[in-house]
C-alpha cells in the first residue's frame, strides 16, 4: 500500500523533474509545496474518499488530478515521461546534497555532463566555478557529497586504494609490524575491489591482536577470521581489507602465491610443494622473471615471455619529459613558469604545455590571439632558460578538440605554430562506433596531429569510453606515424592497457601524459607507468622517455 510519504516523495520528484526541465517555476513549487503537506498529513491519503482528498490543505487544483490519477492508477503519466527523456545519470546528480535541480539543469546542459562520476571530475578540474551561480563553496560541497556517495560502490581508483593501503601499513609500521600489499594492489590494477596486505610473522592471537589495534586507528572493524587471515570492514570505507600472516619460512611463498590472479597460476602450474623461491619457479617453469604487474592472466603471461629483461620495461625514472598539461591559460591552476619548474625538479628535461583549444568554452580554451600571446611567453620562458645556461625546454602544444566531423579545431595557419598538436574528444561523447571510428581515425590523419588525447574519453568507474574500435585506430596511428596517449589521471588510464600489446606490436608509440592541471598533478604520470608495466610496455616505445636532444629530432620528424 502506498503510503503519505511514498507519495509525498513522488510529488517532490515532480517538483524537481520540473525544475530540472526548466518548466514552469511556478508549478514545481505547488508540487513541492503539496509534497510537504501530503507527508504531514495525519490520515492515510490513499484510503480517504476522492472528495475529502479535495479538501488537504495546501494542495493545488491541478494536483488534485495528479493525486487522483496516482491512486487510481499506481502512476502519473507526466512523472513517467519526465523520467524518460531524464538521463539515468543526471537523476542520481539530483541525490547529491548541496545543488538543487536547477543547478543540475546548469551543469547538464552547460557542461554535458550525465553522470556523478564526470561532475566530480569536473569539479576536481575546477569547472563549477566558473559557472553562473557556483563558487568554490558549493564545488567542495559537491565534492564531499558526490565521495561519499561513492563511498557504496565498493571499488577504489588505484590511487586511493594504494594511499590507503600505505596508511594502514604506517600503523602497523609504528607497531614494529611490517607488511605489503598483495593481489591487486601488489599488480597495480586500475580499479581495486579489495585490499589484501600480507604481515610478516605467524599467525598468533598476540600479534592477531596488534593488527587489530592497528586496523581501528585506521578506521577498520574485525568482521571475520579464519586460520591465518582476517577480514576487516569499516562503517566509513569503501572496500574491505584481507590480512594474511607468514612466517619467515613461509613469506616468500605466501607473497608469491597471493599476488598474481588465480587464472595465471593456473597457467603457469603452480605448485605450493615444490616452490623454493620466485626466480627458482620461473627458471624451474623455463620462463624468464615475470613482474608482478604481468601476472594477470595468459596473453600478459604470453607476452611476458618475450620480453628479454625486465629492465627494459618502464619505470618513473625512465621519464625524460612531461606531455599534455594544462595552465592557468585554459583551466589550470598554475602558471607555464610553475608548471615547467615542477618539472625541472622532478629531474625532467622538457614540459610541453598543451591548453585547451577554442572549442572549450567551459575550459577557457584559447582563440587565436590568446595562442599567440600565449607562444610570446613560452618563448621568453625558454631565452630565460637559455640566458641562465639551464637546457630545459617548454614545448608549445595544444590540446586542439576534435569536432563533430573529425577535423580540428583551428585553421592550418594556427596549427602550425604548434612544436606538435594533440588531438582530443572533449564533446558529443554519445555516438555509436562508427561515428566515433570516423571523428578519432580522420583527426589521425590530420597532418598535424603527432598524439591522439585519451582515446576513449573513458572515466574509469564512472563513465565508459565512447566505442571506438580499438584495432581500427591502433592500426591508422601506425600507418600515420601518430602517437598515442595513455592519459595516466586515475580516472583515466586511457588507452586501456589491455591494448599496449598490439599498439607495440604495429610500431605505436605510446606517450604517458599526466594531463596536469596543476603541479601537483604532474605526479600521475607514476599511475601511468604502473598500469603500462602490466602491459610490459618497454621504455623505448614510451615517447617521453626521449631526451631533450631525441625529442626534438622526433618533432622535426
Ligand atoms: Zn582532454
Ligand atoms: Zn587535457
Amino acid at each position: 500500500m502506498i503510503s503519505n510519504s511514498d507519495i509525498s516523495d513522488l510529488f517532490k520528484l515532480m517538483g524537481n523533474l520540473l525544475d530540472l526541465h526548466g518548466e514552469n517555476e511556478f508549478k514545481s513549487r505547488s508540487y513541492a509545496t503539496a509534497s510537504f503537506r501530503l507527508d504531514k498529513y495525519p490520515k492515510p491519503i490513499i484510503s480517504m474518499p476522492a472528495e475529502d482528498r479535495q479538501q488537504i490543505e495546501g494542495v493545488g487544483k491541478g494536483i488534485y488530478a495528479k493525486l487522483d490519477e496516482l491512486i487510481a492508477t499506481g502512476t502519473i503519466a507526466e512523472l513517467d515521461s519526465l523520467l524518460a527523456k531524464t538521463p539515468k545519470g543526471v537523476l542520481e546528480m539530483m541525490k547529491i546534497k548541496g545543488i538543487g535541480p536547477k543547478k543540475v539543469r546548469t551543469i547538464w546542459l552547460e557542461l554535458e555532463i550525465e553522470s556523478v562520476g564526470e561532475l566530480l571530475y569536473a569539479c576536481n578540474e575546477n569547472r563549477l566555478v566558473g559557472l553562473n551561480g557556483f563558487g568554490a563553496k558549493t564545488q567542495d560541497a559537491v565534492i564531499k557529497s558526490i565521495e561519499f556517495m561513492q563511498s557504496n560502490s565498493g571499488k577504489l581508483h588505484f590511487d586511493v586504494a594504494e594511499m590507503e593501503a600505505r596508511t594502514i601499513i604506517k600503523e602497523m609500521n609504528a607497531v614494529s609490524i611490517t607488511a605489503e600489499p598483495l593481489a591487486e594492489l601488489a599488480r597495480r590494477c586500475e580499479i581495486v575491489n579489495e585490499i589484501e596486505l600480507l604481515v610478516a610473522g605467524g599467525f598468533s592471537p598476540i600479534l592477531s591482536k596488534s593488527v587489530e589495534d592497528c586496523m581501528a586507528v585506521a578506521g577498520y572493524d574485525l568482521h571475520s577470521s579464519t586460520e591465518n587471515q582476517l577480514q576487516f570492514k569499516g562503517a566509513s570505507k569503501i572496500v574491505e581489507v584481507k590480512i594474511r600472516f607468514a612466517d619467515a619460512e613461509n613469506y616468500e611463498a605466501m607473497k608469491f602465491q597471493y599476488t598474481p590472479t588465480p587464472e595465471f597460476l593456473e597457467v603457469v602450474g603452480f605448485d605450493k610443494s615444490t616452490f623454493s623461491s620466485e626466480a627458482d619457479f620461473f627458471t624451474q617453469k623455463q620462463l624468464p622473471f615475470i613482474i608482478p604487474e604481468m601476472r594477470e592472466n595468459k596473453d600478459t603471461l604470453a607476452w611476458a615471455t618475450t620480453i628479454k629483461d625486465v629492465e627494459n620495461i618502464i619505470q618513473f625514472n625512465h621519464l625524460k619529459g612531461c606531455i599534455h598539461n594544462h595552465s592557468v591559460w585554459s583551466d589550470g591552476s598554475n602558471t607555464v613558469e610553475e608548471m615547467a619548474n615542477a618539472c625541472m625538479d622532478l629531474g625532467l628535461e622538457y614540459f610541453v604545455i598543451s591548453d585547451h583549444s577554442k572549442t572549450a568554452v567551459y575550459a577557457n580554451g584559447l582563440q587565436v590571439d590568446r595562442i599567440l600571446k600565449q607562444q610570446e611567453e613560452i618563448n621568453k620562458l625558454n631565452q630565460k632558460f637559455a640566458a641562465s645556461g639551464n637546457p630545459f625546454r617548454v614545448f608549445k602544444s595544444i590540446e586542439s578538440d576534435i569536432l563533430g566531423d573529425g577535423s580540428l579545431d583551428y585553421e592550418e595557419e594556427i596549427l602550425k605554430t604548434f612544436d606538435l598538436v594533440i588531438a582530443s574528444v572533449h564533446s558529443n561523447l554519445k555516438m555509436d562506433e562508427e561515428k566515433a571510428n570516423m571523428r578519432v581515425i580522420r583527426a589521425i590523419e590530420n597532418p598535424y596531429t603527432r598524439i591522439l588525447g585519451h582515446p576513449t574519453g573513458r572515466l574509469l568507474l564512472s563513465r565508459p569510453g565512447y566505442p571506438v574500435n580499438h584495432k581500427l585506430m591502433i592500426d591508422a596511428c601506425a600507418a600515420n606515424n601518430v602517437v598515442i596517449e595513455l592519459n595516466a589521471h586515475p580516472y583515466r588510464l586511457d588507452l586501456d592497457w589491455r591494448w599496449i600489446n598490439y599498439a607495440q606490436e604495429k610500431g605505436v608509440m605510446i606517450s604517458i601524459d599526466p594531463d596536469a592541471h596543476e603541479i601537483a598533478g604532474i605526479n600521475d604520470m607514476y599511475y601511468g607507468v604502473c598500469v603500462a608495466r602490466k602491459a610490459g610496455l618497454l621504455a623505448a616505445n614510451v615517447l617521453n622517455t626521449k631526451t631533450l636532444a631525441e625529442f626534438e629530432k622526433w618533432l622535426r620528424r
